[in-house]
């Protein structure tokens, strides 16, 4: 059974984790159901100002979610393969190297926390300035756990607002990170 939760577009997750789970373990997915959240990627979008409300109506909408998770229901799993293949395709080849393009602006303290919530170590602090190694998953937790709003794209974020889970702090994603 998979639950699939989605941000500004349910993507490519179902079909991946389907042909995953065939593949690696033959077993076949029996389960699927969309639970709309709301987006952080600030890239390409504002946060909404109706974050709260929207996280409300989800944890509302997830308990039939649930409910049908524990009963095993079964329904039919809708895979969009070819157009989304296409799409990821050529974004996932760029996307490693997407930190060329965060700068740091002159707020920045060097305090770290962007190293400590990178969930796979691709920042390092040097001249207390953070690095970038080109090995980034375009997870933008750095952008939005940055206290200075010191790290942007482009020039695409620098008058975005920000968000972070308010039950997850950044010491909770380090020490995750470091487990
Ligand atoms: S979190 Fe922000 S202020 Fe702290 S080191 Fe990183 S960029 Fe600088
Ligand atoms: S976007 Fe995510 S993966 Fe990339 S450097 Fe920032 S925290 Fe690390």
């Amino acid at each position: 059974m998979l639950l699939q939760l989605m941000g500004g577009s349910a993507g490519n997750a179902i079909n991946q984790i389907y042909e995953l789970l065939l593949n690696k373990h033959n077993v076949k997915l029996n389960f699927n159901q969309k639970l709309k959240m709301f987006s952080n990627y600030v890239i390409i979008y504002n946060m909404s100002k109706s974050v709260n409300e929207i996280t409300k109506k989800s944890d509302k909408n997830l308990i039939p979610i649930v409910n049908s998770i524990k009963n095993r229901k079964n329904n039919k799993v809708n895979r969009f393969t070819k157009i989304f293949n296409f799409i990821n395709k050529d974004f996932i080849k760029k996307v490693s190297t997407m930190d060329k393009d965060y700068t740091i602006n002159n707020n920045c303290t060097g305090c770290g926390i962007c190293k400590e919530v990178c969930p796979v170590k691709n920042i390092e602090i040097i001249n207390k300035k953070p690095q970038f190694n080109h090995y980034c998953e375009n997870c933008i937790a750095c952008i939005q756990y940055c206290p200075q709003k010191a790290i942007n794209y482009k020039n695409a974020t620098q008058n975005r607002s920000r968000y972070t889970n308010p039950e997850i702090s950044y010491k909770e994603l380090s020490e995750r990170n470091n487990t």
